[in-house]
């Protein structure tokens, strides 16, 4: 076989350079010793996953720990699937969590394009080697012939794929190949492996550890019949090229590893470090399943961001999934920058990540809780423009009023901070009773309606904004005692029978009528917030509901 005249004919590419020319232009990177280079490497479907974030944490923290490099590179070799707009979508939403890229598609760097589909020539190049080196051929099949293949596999309980007796277009003649070519039938260039899958090999995986592996027998696809390269075959070249000296993606690729190391191999190419870390799942009623695009809101990065979760919150939430040593650290080092916690691969789970949410939750409020006035209410005011309804978008116009507000609500300068706020669509219909424009109460008073006009008319009439809270405290309690509401709680619990009810009671229908809801921060703070017109007018329209 005329090599020479075949890879010219299978790959009449005018741009190809000789392959030391890459090499040239894109030599080893200039690294501290054990400086590891990573990437995230998404396609761009437009869709950002929770498992992009995790696995984004895990390559960003590496290679930044490690003083290596950390770079997007941007997997559009499926032109079905690409989505205007995906890329910055990719940005924005990595940006949003505190991810940040040190080169990669819309960034600078000395290792692009970072487009798979700005890359086709190099691919071409290394492909056409291939084929020089009678390392990789033509093939002709059909899907038709190739469905075929498949059935008779399945039905024989055969390995599937392209390989040995089922590898038709391995062993074509010359002639064959030039006939076929001057048809015009359509080819794709496949890899001539030269692996055995009778030998196994052990692997060390930095996620996974020792496993086996065994090797490749398939001849893979590594070019399509447009030219364009397959997953298999750009990760190869892409990844020897851009020096890329660890992998961590989703362990999906685990089973493909096989078909990696040859490419690699065949191609000369040193291997990287590869680290396959598990999926993200939930339980799903009596089962545990992955993490689903269609099935759960919370697979998308998207719903943090429209639900409001700080990103300090959803970032430590991720933590706790991805180092299993974190939360011990947390704990002891609770406001300390995340990025102090030593991140360890080899602390990564093995098996499934266990999503759950009301742990989020947990995570969040105390994140929240951590935050000043200031901060919650710049955190508060960047959601509410970009997801808030008009009239939340107004509660900003009086700053200070809504300080106030938060500084109860959080808690600031008690003994110990609330931990109401999970997220900021939460946390602002928490606040919503302080704004008369939101106020829409359902009140649910647990007495009778007399009583509990006589009790809001009494307190009304002693009610003094100028109060000090022991004071007003006080007139609440003789609201209490008369209307038959023990106002002493030893004397109530000695013989509750003997009251309509106690103190904490008239309290609350005061709390109703002021706020609509029967569980709020300190009662006359809020008063005091809402000011005498506001408190009065409130009572009044309680009354007038009753
Ligand atoms: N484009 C692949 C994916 O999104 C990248 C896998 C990898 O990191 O190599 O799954």
């Amino acid at each position: 076989m005329d090599w020479n005249k075949l890879a010219e004919a299978l790959i009449p590419d005018k741009n190809i350079r000789p392959l030391e020319e890459y090499e040239a232009l894109y030599p080893e990177r200039d690294l501290p010793k054990g400086a590891k280079v990573t990437r995230l490497a998404p396609s761009p479907t437009g869709f950002m996953h929770l498992g992009n974030l995790y696995v984004a944490i895990a390559n960003e923290r590496i290679a930044h720990q490690s003083g290596g490099v950390f770079y997007l590179r941007i997997e559009d070799t499926d032109a079905k699937r690409k989505v205007e707009g995906a890329v910055e979508v990719i940005h924005s939403s990595l940006k949003y969590f505190g991810i940040g890229f040190d080169e990669g598609a819309e960034l600078s760097g000395n290792y692009g394009p970072y487009y798979q589909r700005q890359r086709a020539e190099i691919y071409h190049a290394y492909a056409k080697d291939l084929i020089l080196r009678g390392l990789a051929y033509p093939c002709f099949c059909t899907e038709e012939e190739l469905e075929k293949t498949r059935e008779y596999q399945t039905e024989n309980k055969l390995l599937p794929g392209y390989y040995g007796e089922f590898a038709r277009c391995r062993n074509l003649t010359e002639e064959e190949i030039y006939e076929n070519l001057a048809k015009g039938k359509p080819y794709v260039i496949r890899l001539r492996s030269q692996g055995d899958v009778n030998v196994k090999h052990t692997f060390h995986d930095a996620v996974k550890g020792e496993i086996t592996v065994t090797e490749n027998n398939q001849d893979v696809v590594i070019l399509k019949s447009d030219g364009i390269p397959t997953y298999h075959f750009a990760h190869a070249v892409d990844d020897h090229l851009m020096r890329t000296n660890l992998v961590i993606r989703g362990e999906e690729w685990l089973a493909s590893l096989p078909i990696h190391i040859e490419l690699f191999k065949v191609l000369g190419f040193r291997l990287p470090e590869y680290g396959h870390n598990c999926s993200i799942q939930k339980i799903d009623g009596d089962t545990r399943r992955k993490l689903s695009k269609r099935k759960d809101p919370e697979a998308s990065l998207t719903f943090y961001r429209e639900e409001g979760y700080h990103p300090l919150a959803v970032r430590t939430y991720m933590m706790t999934l991805l180092n299993s040593n974190f939360e011990e650290w947390l704990l002891k080092f609770p406001d300390k920058p995340l990025d102090e916690f030593k991140f360890s691969i080899g602390k990564m789970g093995k098996s499934g990540a266990l999503f759950d949410i009301l742990k989020l939750y947990d995570v969040s409020k105390s994140v929240m809780s951590r935050l000043s006035e200031t901060e919650m209410y710049d955190f508060l005011s960047d959601w509410a423009k970009e997801y808030g309804t008009e009239t939340q978008k107004s509660w900003f116009a009086d700053r200070d009023y809504l300080l106030r507000v938060l500084a109860l609500c959080m808690g600031v300068g008690g003994k110990k901070r609330r931990k109401d706020f999970v997220c900021a669509r939460q946390a602002m219909g928490l606040l919503s009773y302080f704004f008369d424009a939101s106020f829409a109460p359902e009140y649910s008073f647990r007495f009778d309606k007399n009583t509990v006009r006589a009790v809001l008319e009494d307190f009304k009439k002693t009610y003094d904004p100028e109060d000090d809270s022991s004071v007003w405290f006080n007139k609440v309690k003789a609201v209490a005692d008369a209307h038959g509401f023990a106002s002493d709680m030893k004397a109530y619990k000695a013989n509750p029978e003997a009251y309509a009810g106690n103190v904490s009671d008239v309290a609350e229908m005061l709390r109703i009528a002021v706020t609509g809801l029967s569980n709020t921060p300190d009662l006359w703070t809020i008063m005091q917030i809402l000011g005498k017109d506001r408190t009065l007018s409130r009572i009044d329209r309680a009354i007038g509901a009753l």
